[in-house]
């Protein structure tokens, strides 16, 4: 069998060591640059492959196509793929025909990565073997070749999801839907929606459903799920401030670093999961005290002058924003901005009337947000890159306020992703708000 592989990034260079593994004749295409060390990969293990081009007459010989999911449907090698009748899949379809280890599958369009880690992390403290993939660490199909496990917790994109066709979790956790990438879905919530529902498109009889019961969107759809399978709602009533219950077991977050009420809820539903797989009540509440947060999601940076500075970097869409802004305790000085990605601001606009008490801009073009909150009687300061944001926000806030940046918007103008913006801000903070804050001190001891 012919295999082409569309972009050698994590998920491509493993799709392409399984098919190797499989015995299949490899090609692997990047339009871009690969990184080095995937070359270095491809190189060692013999498979051919180039970069900064896509050959068509190569990709349009296979017998399959395994797309990145960065690749749109809409590009005309794609296209032209589908017109051929070449089946044009995702990593996680091609890797999941390859195992029959039990498959938890998250997706939603916020709180997969936290979902993931936090379960993943509830098992491994319960002694379980299992294996972490999807859009976090070593992809599926590589993983197969180096450690295949017993049990797999993936986290799914839309993206992947749109990929799939016979790939089925035995448990699948739908978070929530609001808009976000609706660039790539014609601009249709519903298209978005129903990608999102593909998680459950092979589930049956035996498998479960786990789905927020306060979501509009997924209630709303919820017909999709195929009959047979079990629906179980998640309900923020079983949230109370510090604990939350599950099956009927209560769970307490207070010694825990899940912050906000959207990490209580993330918490749930990793929790029903770790129930679901027999995990017991004590396990899960020893997991849930030793979690340690992934960055870039409400990650507390430092604290300088009684200022509290925060990376949010993740959040990339209009309701992580809301979330964090709800979070949040104190006065906010609030860095946002980027690449929008056809957001509607009318969901903050009350809490940013309450909280917020100035607004930092830190995109090529803040047009929409000066629109969305110009009338506000607040400062709105714009600015180009991370150090100078962070400058600005520091002259803005006095002691006790928070800085935080949850920029509702995607990263691509100024920054490679969301991990280097987050990472220029934490850096900015820590070299010059500190710096400043030192020098300061130092003045005045002189
Ligand atoms: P994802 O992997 O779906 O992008 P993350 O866990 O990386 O989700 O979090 C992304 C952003 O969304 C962060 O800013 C985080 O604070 C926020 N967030 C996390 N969980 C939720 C949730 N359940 N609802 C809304 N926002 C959330």
């Amino acid at each position: 069998m012919k295999v082409a592989i569309l972009g050698a990034g994590e998920s491509g260079v493993g799709a392409a060591l399984l098919a190797a593994r499989e015995g299949a004749e490899v090609w692997v295409s990047d339009k871009g640059k690969i990184a080095d060390h995937y070359k270095e990969e491809l190189v060692k293990n013999g498979l051919p492959y180039e970069e900064g081009q896509h050959t068509w007459e190569k990709i349009t010989q296979a017998d399959l196509v395994i797309k990145s999911p960065g690749i749109p449907d809409k590009v005309a090698l794609i296209q032209a793929l589908v017109a051929k009748g070449i089946p044009v899949i995702s990593e996680i379809e091609w890797a999941s025909r390859y195992t029959s280890s039990p498959i938890i599958g998250i997706t939603g369009s916020n709180g997969k990565t936290t979902t993931t880690t936090l379960l993943n992390h509830l098992l491994i403290t319960a002694g379980m073997e299992v294996g972490m993939a999807g859009n976090v660490g070593k992809s599926f199909a590589r993983q197969l070749v180096e450690a295949p496990k017993a049990l797999y917790v993936l986290e799914l994109s839309s993206f992947q999801l749109d990929g799939i066709d016979t790939f089925k979790p035995n448990l699948a956790l739908l978070l929530n839907i609001t808009a976000d990438h609706l660039d790539r879905y014609d601009y249709q919530l519903e298209n978005y929606i129903r990608s999102k529902f593909r998680i459950s498109l092979n589930q049956a009889s035996g498998d479960q459903f786990l789905y927020f019961q306060e979501d509009p969107n997924t209630m709303a759809f919820l017909s999709l799920v195929p009959k047979g399978v079990e629906l179980k709602g998640i309900s923020k009533t079983n949230i109370q401030s510090k604990t939350v219950v599950a099956n009927g077991s209560t769970f307490d977050l207070t010694d825990t670093q899940l912050r906000g009420a959207h990490n209580a809820l993330n918490a749930l539903f990793a929790i029903h999961a770790a129930q679901y797989l027999e995990v017991s009540t004590a396990a899960i509440q020893a997991g849930l005290e030793s979690f340690q947060p992934v960055p870039h999601r409400l990650e507390s940076v430092a604290t300088i002058a009684e200022v509290e500075y925060i990376n949010d970097s993740k959040a990339t869409n209009v309701d992580a924003v809301f979330y964090a802004l709800q979070a949040m305790e104190k006065p906010i000085v609030w860095v946002v901005g980027g690449v929008d990605k056809g957001n509607d601001y009318q969901p903050l606009l009350q809490l940013v009337r309450d909280k917020v008490k100035a607004i930092v801009c830190l995109g090529v073009d803040n047009q929409k947000i000066i629109d969305a909150f110009g009338d506000f009687e607040i400062p709105i300061k714009e600015t180009q890159d991370a150090a100078k944001a962070v400058q600005v926000s520091r002259d803005l806030s006095v002691p006790g306020d928070v800085v935080l940046l949850s920029p509702a918007c995607a990263s691509f103008d100024l920054f490679k992703n969301y991990l280097d913006r987050g990472d220029q801000f934490r850096e900015a903070v820590l070299i010059t708000v500190s710096y400043t804050h030192l020098r300061a001190h130092e003045t005045e001891a002189d």
